[in-house]
């Protein structure tokens, strides 16, 4: 290939890209083109006029008059002959031009041609706009200079539409497209792998975005962004470019030389006089986020989602300017991969199972119930503990689901054991979720008649923290179950920080103190003084009190001389399958 060759497939590599950039090909016909095309042919008298853009393989009409079809191959079309040359083409008899004569189009009947092209503002030919007759014919001066003009009027109308889809009509500030085109193009015009820094302005958290527009309405959001936008624009310089990314986000791309140093200190200073200038101030908190890259080598989109997430940590940080962090989206990632993959295992049904840990009597060492206890093996990250996943659940709807599930396998169970004639209370662990559910208590009482068990056969834990998130409804919630008969347990007691005065009102009949207390124990004495302490205190306002976690012998003896009623643990058992645990029980039985 000599270097004329080459130079020609590069500047048609860069026009079809131009063309493609403009998203035109294969759009539905639209009006503002349709009325441009009706002029071409009315004022030359000719049946057929088209606006055709030269793709690599076909001319593709985007409006056309008397033509039935959408496109035709691009060999031997005069249009694009057009866009090859950039330059007007006429000919006045198809059959008398050696180029022509055998094309398609003068096989078809045409005889005349006259196209203009279509010429980007960066100088690249998109095709033409044509007229064709049946007839041979000449064409005047005045009528080729109205064809440049048509010609021209569809450039302005691509244009405008092209940059209609780019700009934010609340801001008037390029948008999410416009930043993903610029930073594709940052790869062409700047060295490979230049390290530059995203930023990112958020200027509200979506709950406040979402009490804003139920209080003052749409208009006042409008304010809010021009102002934010007149403001950052003010401040990033001239020639950096602000781009509106989201609904309350703004993004620019730090120039280069800018490090992220240079960056944070700018954008906390900012972040303090926008707290003194901005008339949404006690309503809203701005946040920035920084994201670090190299050119040509990160996605954009993975940019934009780093730095709202450096945004999104920032919010309750001091200064409110975030970095981003790969550990700390590494966490993220996964909490969110885990909540993902545990709404499918909770309907799929083969991925979870429970396991149930033996509680025992202190006094006379006997199993008096166990705890049923969650598990969930993930096909592929194997064992998920749930001191991992149900925290994370628990954020969501999916924990009620999930108790709902847990509730039905737990009493099944139980009314297998009570079948074969083994007589054992049952926990089963809610979430807070569950206590502001109102329909709960109906459901779990509903759930242990279905099954034919005494509401006393069953338990549920329920910790400080769930109690204290909402008081009143969940006191309302486990007066009912407590009516019903069905005992309540205060899980992991001592680590909340609920308030004597409440824990006397609850209906609860057990205090499960929590293991961080009795670990280590036999080593501690001011454990032994707290624990004991707490074990009065529960019995003066008349629970039972669990101890958790023993996993040892001398802790089980110093909690059996400060009178605690059961334990849980380790020395035990651990949490173990349905038939482990009945052969277990046997062999206890008969001990
Ligand atoms: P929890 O309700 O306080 O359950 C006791 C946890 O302590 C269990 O952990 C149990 O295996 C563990 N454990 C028992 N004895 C010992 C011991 O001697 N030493 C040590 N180191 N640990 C002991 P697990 O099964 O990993 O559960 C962790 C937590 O996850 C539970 O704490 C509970 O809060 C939650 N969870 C488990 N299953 C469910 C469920 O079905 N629903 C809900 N909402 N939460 C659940
Ligand atoms: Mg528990
Ligand atoms: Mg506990």
């Amino acid at each position: 290939m000599n270097t004329t060759d080459a130079l020609c497939l590069t500047r048609e590599a860069e026009r079809l890209d131009a063309l493609r950039k403009l998203d035109l090909l294969d759009t539905p016909p639209s009006e503002s083109f349709d009325r441009i095309t009706r002029m071409a042919a009315q004022l030359f008298g000719l049946p057929i006029a088209a606006i055709s853009l030269t793709d690599s393989d076909r001319q593709w009409f985007k409006s056309r008059v008397g033509v039935s079809h959408w496109s035709i191959p691009r060999a031997q079309a005069p249009c694009a002959a057009v866009a090859d040359s950039s330059s007007l083409l006429v000919v006045p008899d198809l059959l008398r031009d050696d180029a022509f004569r055998d094309s398609p189009l003068a096989a078809s009947g045409v005889r005349f041609y006259a196209g203009a092209p279509l010429v980007t503002a960066e100088g690249h030919c998109l095709g033409a706009m044509c007229v064709l007759g049946v007839e041979p014919r000449r064409a005047t001066e005045a009528e080729l200079l109205s064809l440049r003009d048509l010609a021209s009027m569809v450039m302005a109308q691509i244009e405008l539409q092209h940059a209609l889809g780019r700009i934010d009509p609340a801001s008037g500030l390029p948008n999410r497209k416009q930043f993903i085109e610029d930073f594709k193009d940052l790869a062409i015009d700047r060295p490979e792998g230049e390290s530059r820094v995203a930023v990112l302005m958020n200027l509200a958290t979506p709950e406040q975005l979402d009490s804003a527009m139920r209080v003052m309405g749409a208009a006042y959001l409008d304010a809010m962004l021009g102002e934010a936008a007149r403001w950052l624009r003010a401040r990033i310089g001239e020639g950096q470019k602000l781009y509106h990314v989201g609904a309350t986000q703004f993004a620019t791309i730090a120039a280069p030389g800018f490090d992220l140093a240079a960056c944070h200190a700018d954008c906390v200073a900012w972040l303090r006089q926008h707290h003194h200038a901005a008339s949404a101030r006690y309503v809203t908190t701005a946040a920035f986020g920084l994201a670090p890259f190299a050119v040509g080598v990160n996605d954009c989109l993975d940019v934009l989602r780093c730095c709202h997430n450096a945004a999104q940590d920032a919010i309750d940080t001091a200064s409110r300017v975030g970095v981003y962090s790969a550990s700390q989206d590494e966490s993220y990632q996964r909490r969110f991969a885990l909540l993902r993959a545990f709404g499918g295992a909770l309907e799929q049904n083969d991925q979870l199972h429970l396991v149930y840990q033996p509680r025992i009597d202190l006094a006379s060492g006997r199993c008096v119930g166990a705890e049923a206890l969650l598990r969930w093996d993930h096909p592929e990250l194997g064992a998920v503990s749930p001191a991992e996943f149900i925290p994370i659940i628990e954020q969501t709807s999916v924990a009620r689901g999930t108790t709902a599930w847990v509730l039905e396998a737990a009493l099944t169970q139980l009314a297998q054991w009570q079948a074969d004639g083994i007589g054992l209370q049952l926990s089963v662990n809610v979430s807070p979720a569950n206590l502001v559910e109102t329909d709960f208590a109906a459901r779990v009482i509903d759930g242990v008649a279905r099954h034919a068990l005494s509401a006393a056969s069953l338990e549920l834990e329920i910790t400080e923290g769930a109690i204290m998130a909402n008081p009143n409804q969940a006191q309302m919630t486990l007066s009912a179950l407590a009516q019903a008969g069905i005992a309540i347990a205060i899980d992991d007691f001592g680590t909340g920080y609920s308030s004597l005065a409440y824990l006397q009102r609850l209906p609860a009949d057990v205090v499960k103190i929590d293991q961080s207390f009795i670990r280590g124990l036999d080593r501690n004495p001011r454990g032994q003084a707290l624990v004991g302490a707490m074990i009065t205190l529960s019995h003066d306002l008349g629970y039972r009190v669990v101890a958790e976690g023993v996993e040892r012998e001398t802790i089980a003896a110093l909690l059996r001389s400060a009178g605690c009623d059961e334990v849980q643990g380790y020395l035990y058992a651990r949490p173990m399958p349905p038939a482990e645990f009945i052969d277990w029980w046997q062999a206890r039985s008969g001990e």
